[in-house]
């Protein structure tokens, strides 16, 4: 094949895979490894840390990040396929930012350092203890998996001064969805819903 691009995208805030509780992915198989390779290509564009799958609109429990965020440091990458965070220890506080609701920043407190168990790309078992940036990218990515966005977790006046950015991603959303460049909510969970049992 010539073109190895997957066409994968982006989704913004409300996309209905933003929602997604995904399931725990059973095969992994050449399509989805060049897919998690285009995920990287994504997130570094975007300039981010991480990328979960739920944001390019696929319903498998993994993400995957590069806390250097420079696509030169091949040793920072990380794929976490089925992810499990444990022993949460400490309270951090700091600004997040998500690539699903551009441009919006707010602070979120979480657990310092956590214990993140993951399958790599080659079936191997990984068990990192991680603090500071990292610890809090695999807490906001596998938020995602679980279906939860950082804007959930913000104090309540974190959460008023987010609403009406919010308000106008849903507006924007919802006239696209009008106009019809992109798919209802019900159609684009029922996509979700095939994909799902491909490798889950
Ligand atoms: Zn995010």
């Amino acid at each position: 094949m010539s073109n190895t691009s997957t066409g994968l995208r982006i989704v913004h805030y409300p996309h209905p895979a933003l929602r997604h509780l995904s399931k725990p992915l059973r095969r992994v198989d050449a399509e989805l490894v060049s897919m998690i390779q285009e995920m990287f290509e994504l997130m570094y564009a975007h300039k981010g840390v991480g990328l979960a799958a739920n944001q390019v609109d696929l319903p498998y429990r993994l993400f995957v990040a590069n806390p250097e965020g420079d696509r030169q440091r091949k040793d920072q990458e990380f794929v976490f396929i089925n992810p499990i965070i444990s022993q949460p220890k400490g309270s951090a506080d700091a600004e997040e930012g998500c690539l699903s609701i551009p441009g919006l920043y707010a602070h979120v407190k979480r657990p310092e350092r956590v214990t993140i168990t993951a399958f790599n790309l080659r079936g191997e078992e990984m068990n990192l203890e991680l603090d500071g940036l990292f610890s809090r990218i695999v807490q906001h990515e596998t938020d995602h998996l679980d279906g939860k966005l950082f804007v959930d977790r913000l104090s309540a006046t974190g959460q008023m001064e987010a609403r009406d950015a919010l308000e106008e991603f849903s507006l924007v959303y919802t006239s696209r969805q009008e106009r019809g460049e992109i798919p209802s909510d019900e159609d684009a969970r029922k996509r979700l819903l095939e994909l799902e049992s491909l490798r889950t």
